[in-house]
């Protein structure tokens, strides 16, 4: 059994992600992180600029609550509650 490859969201890049930009968020009954985009190590930089635009533009309907964007460490098979959030790195790409 294999699973899916997620690729960098750079259009330009194939390379496999290691980063995932995501924000907590809930709609009353279900807590995940939402994937604002997806980055290899070279791309980090512009895919989470462009992760924290998108989430200034995302509008949440009433019931939902949208967190703080952050970069997590992305390993794939693992569920969104056991990624370790990186935040030293946000320090470095937050404008
Ligand atoms: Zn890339």
């Amino acid at each position: 059994m294999s699973s899916k490859t997620v690729c960098c969201s750079d259009p330009s890049c194939t390379e496999p992600a290691v980063y995932k930009i995501a924000a907590p968020w809930s709609n009353g009954v279900f807590n995940e992180l939402k994937s604002f985009g997806f980055a290899c190590a070279d791309h980090l930089g512009p895919v989470f600029k462009q992760a924290e635009s998108r989430r200034k533009v995302y509008h949440p309907t009433e019931a939902e609550t949208v967190g703080v964007i952050g970069i997590y460490k992305y390993e794939p098979g693992k569920r969104d509650r056991q990624l370790q959030r990186l935040s030293g790195l946000e320090n470095n790409y937050r404008s």
